[in-house]
């Protein structure tokens, strides 16, 4: 059965599963590959990497454009250069000049032929979904950031103390302000200098 003729027709909580779904399934650094012809530049392989940003209207040369994979096993994007970020379905959203999310996942559906979707694999997203607050999105990807940070100064402490001291920093004011944008753009940074 077409999943979509099941799920997407009504904004129940089975059109919520079926993006979430699509987030954990999709590989953006496979899709960015295969789909977009991106090269990546691996910063730490299968975690996060680099690339030139293939947004059409942000013409570079430099690579502003970063993926990692969260903890939670979702790849998310940011463009340091236009500022753009997400997951596969923003990405896709973009990309492809479409109107809604909802548009960018039943093109992904369609591009990657997603026909059938494994039914109890959705439904356990959507209930990790309804226990995963924003709150608690946040708690994580602190988490998250904060074990990149340990690594970097294990990694070299002269080099970047100092930036990890603003990281927290910044990290603690975007906690108290609930941003988790902030956040997750810590995150890339971080996943940067990993891989510098
Ligand atoms: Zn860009």
């Amino acid at each position: 059965m077409g999943f979509r003729d099941r799920s997407v027709k009504s904004p129940s909580s089975g059109e919520f599963s079926l993006f979430e779904y699509v987030k954990h399934k999709v590989d953006l650094a496979d899709f960015l590959e295969t789909h977009i012809a991106c090269t990546l530049k691996w910063h730490e392989h299968g975690v996060s990497a680099g690339c030139i940003c293939p947004f059409l209207d942000h013409s570079e040369k430099k690579g502003s454009f970063n993926l990692r994979l969260t903890e939670d096993g979702v790849w998310l994007f940011h463009c340091f250069g236009c500022d753009r970020s997400g997951s596969i379905i923003d990405f896709c959203q973009v990309y492809y000049g479409l109107k809604t999310p909802r548009d960018a996942l039943l093109h992904i559906c369609k591009l990657l032929g997603l026909k059938d979707v494994d039914q109890a694999e959705m439904a356990s997203y959507a209930s990790t979904e309804k226990k995963f607050n924003v709150r608690k999105k946040m708690e994580c990807s602190h988490i998250e950031v904060a074990s990149q940070c340990r690594r970097l100064l294990k990694k070299d402490y002269k080099k970047y103390s100092r930036w990890v001291s603003s990281a927290y920093k910044r990290m603690n004011e975007a906690l108290d302000k609930d941003d988790i944008d902030t956040i997750s753009k810590i995150g890339f940074e971080a996943c940067n200098k990993i891989g510098e």
